[in-house]
């Protein structure tokens, strides 16, 4: 089972209001009684074999300043999950950055670890840093924004100012997903807007995903898809993976791991088993009656089977869609080099 978004704890600014850069200690990923709802006994008593580990960057001010900051503050998050198989869970978890790596690891009994990024911000208007990011540190994926528009595109979420930045994707943020593409880290449409998401769908070369997004027609939130979006994702070959956030399940939250399955049979039924996974948004506001925390993650095809599944839909579902994905990628990058 592969959870596609995760967070890890970082606090958003120093006791001077200034944005945290510093690495912050990883220690109770190693703990069964931690505060964290994923943590590695976590997951092992839940039978998950593969988490996307985010290090996110709060949208702030597109200056230099604001950029700095973050860019710092990401790399210095990367540089944590580095450190922190290593130092408190070593011989338990691997930092993967293949689909075959997490194959691997998660038949060894051990948890696989792929980093990914949650917002674009970071890059500031530079392209380049993607190609970095994904050398240096393998990350695997992108959000293209997080709530808030940034130099890439515009957010499902306005936090301030216009309702549209740029009508979608900017020139950069085109730029950007070529990069991407380039260097095999998938383009995550989660919190983009639905021009943005719409437009990367066209741009990007290897199939779009929304890493942590649920179903609009379901539950009226800007978060979500809408099914002409879901139809898109089909038509590109993408992926959609609900994710255990209440207010994104039912209008007004209080969504539970049984309004999760009901957005789950709504993709499956209207673009097919092949589109759609799961995830949890763990540590970064995730978490529902049902799936608490990682412990809990067999829960989800023991309710998926009594929803009707099959053995095979299941597996799709719950990681195999996932590592089609993260290998469609991958060839790119072998494709781009040849
Ligand atoms: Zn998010």
């Amino acid at each position: 089972m592969i959870d596609t978004h995760i967070d890890i704890p970082w606090e958003e600014k120093t006791a001077d209001g200034l944005p945290d850069w510093r690495k912050r200690d990883q220690a109770d990923i190693a703990m069964r009684e931690a505060e964290r709802r994923f943590t590695i006994p976590k997951a092992e008593a839940g039978g998950l074999g593969a988490a996307c580990l985010a290090a996110y960057t709060p949208q702030a001010s597109l200056d230099n300043a604001g950029h700095d900051a973050a860019w710092r503050r990401a790399r210095a998050m990367l540089e944590a999950m580095q450190e922190m198989v290593p130092l408190h869970v070593p011989g338990r978890a691997v930092l993967c950055r293949t689909a075959q790596e997490v194959r691997q690891t998660a038949e060894a009994g051990k948890v696989a670890l792929v980093p990914v990024m949650e917002n674009g911000y970071p890059l500031a208007d530079d392209p380049s840093r993607i190609g970095h990011l994904a050398r240096r540190y393998g990350v695997r994926y992108m959000t293209l924004t997080h709530n808030g528009h940034n130099l890439l595109a515009d957010s499902a979420v306005v936090r301030q100012g216009r309702e549209e930045a740029h009508g979608g994707l900017s020139a950069l943020g085109r730029e950007v997903i070529g990069e991407m593409n380039r260097h095999g880290v998938l383009v995550d449409v989660s919190h983009a807007s639905r021009r943005t998401m719409m437009q990367a769908v066209e741009v990007s070369t290897v199939p779009v995903f929304a890493s942590h997004s649920c179903v609009r027609a379901l539950c009226d939130h800007p978060r979500n898809l809408d099914d002409g979006q879901l139809d898109a994702l089909k038509a590109s070959g993408g992926l959609i993976q609900i994710t255990a956030m209440a207010p994104f399940l039912r209008r007004g939250g209080g969504g539970t791991l049984a309004d999760f399955v009901e957005h789950v049979l709504y993709v499956t039924r209207r673009i097919g088993v092949e589109h759609v996974g799961i995830s949890s948004d763990f540590d970064g506001g995730g978490g529902i009656e049902g799936w608490q925390d990682a412990s809990e993650t067999h829960h989800l095809p023991v309710a998926l089977e009594r929803a009707g599944l099959d053995g095979a839909e299941i597996r799709a579902i719950c990681g195999g869609n996932m590592l089609r994905l993260m290998e469609s990628a991958e060839k790119e990058i072998f494709e781009s080099q040849t």
